[in-house]
């Protein structure tokens, strides 16, 4: 396929992803793709890695994350593209989630616990060797430990949002982190808006100062990709796109399975290399 496809919605090992930054960077080689952006779960620590491989392979490669953020008690996710990858503030903001989750975390395995099934929090640090541990590593050390059969059903059951082992830990407003990715010099994006089932979140956010939203990722049907292109196309938004790629954690969203155009990818990529220049 020749076609231009840039994927920006990804997971490594960094976060919960299966696939270091290099061998996603050498997938995306693989699969002819022209573009690409890792956007870890609150860390940008697939970067420089990823920079490294994007030149071995000759695979423009833009910054990106995915933070957690809260409005109104509904959880949202934001992409972060193109923002400086030497903002002191960006990597300030990333440790702080890495403080917030190694609580939540204690406090989800106290809950578990609590439920008789206990997981130790060293045993779920050697399960990755990366800061980021969010649920989904809780989860197939559920599994592992014979705790529930399947990391659907660890959520299902125990850890998913209102379940009696879920725990929200300290948040981070959608304000304050749409206005730091700012004071980075990047672009804040709605990741997978469709999830969002409040429809007053909804109206609240789309006045925010939001630079776009994810106008395709692969879980879309036909009537949700229309409603929020024709939302991003009012507010003159970028419309991104990614596949929210995890590797084998999830084997139904291939890399690749969403994408972005040459338009759109310039305008992300001319962005990340101007603060790259700048911070030279
Ligand atoms: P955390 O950031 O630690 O709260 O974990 C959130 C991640 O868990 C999401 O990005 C998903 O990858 C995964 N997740 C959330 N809910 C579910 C679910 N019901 N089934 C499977 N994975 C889930
Ligand atoms: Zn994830
Ligand atoms: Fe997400
Ligand atoms: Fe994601």
């Amino acid at each position: 396929m020749n076609e231009f496809r840039a994927d920006l919605h990804c997971h490594s090992t960094c976060s919960d992803g299966t696939l270091s930054p290099t061998e996603i960077v050498c997938l995306a080689s693989k699969i002819n793709l022209k573009g690409l952006s890792i956007t870890d779960h609150d860390t940008i620590g697939a970067y420089p890695e990823a920079l490294a491989a994007a030149e071995t392979y000759q695979i423009p490669l833009i910054s990106g994350a995915e933070f957690s953020a809260v409005y109104d008690q509904t959880n949202i996710h934001i992409l972060a593209y193109s923002f400086s990858l030497d903002s002191q503030i960006i990597h300030d903001f990333c440790d702080n989630h890495c403080l917030r989750r190694t609580s939540r975390n204690r406090a989800i395995l106290d809950l578990l616990t609590s439920h008789g099934m206990p997981i130790g929090e060293e045993e779920l640090k050697t399960c990755t060797p990366h800061s980021i541990i969010g649920r989904p590593h809780i989860a197939l050390l559920m599994v592992k430990k014979g705790y529930v059969s399947s990391l659907q059903q660890a959520f299902h059951l125990y850890i998913g949002e209102g379940k009696p082992c879920y725990h929200p830990g300290t948040k981070v407003s959608v304000e304050e982190t749409i206005d730091i990715i700012h004071q980075a010099n990047g672009l804040a994006i709605i990741a997978h808006p469709h999830l969002i089932q409040n429809v007053k979140v909804v109206r609240d956010l789309i006045e925010l100062d939001f630079d776009g939203l994810e106008g395709y990722y692969a879980r879309f049907n036909n009537n949700q990709n229309e409603r929020w292109l024709k939302i991003a196309a009012r507010k003159k938004w970028l419309i991104t796109g990614g596949s929210d790629f995890h590797g084998d954690i999830k084997p139904n969203l291939p890399l690749g399975a969403s994408w972005v155009n040459d338009e759109v990818f310039s305008i992300l990529l001319n962005h990340f290399k101007k603060n790259q220049t700048s911070s030279q």
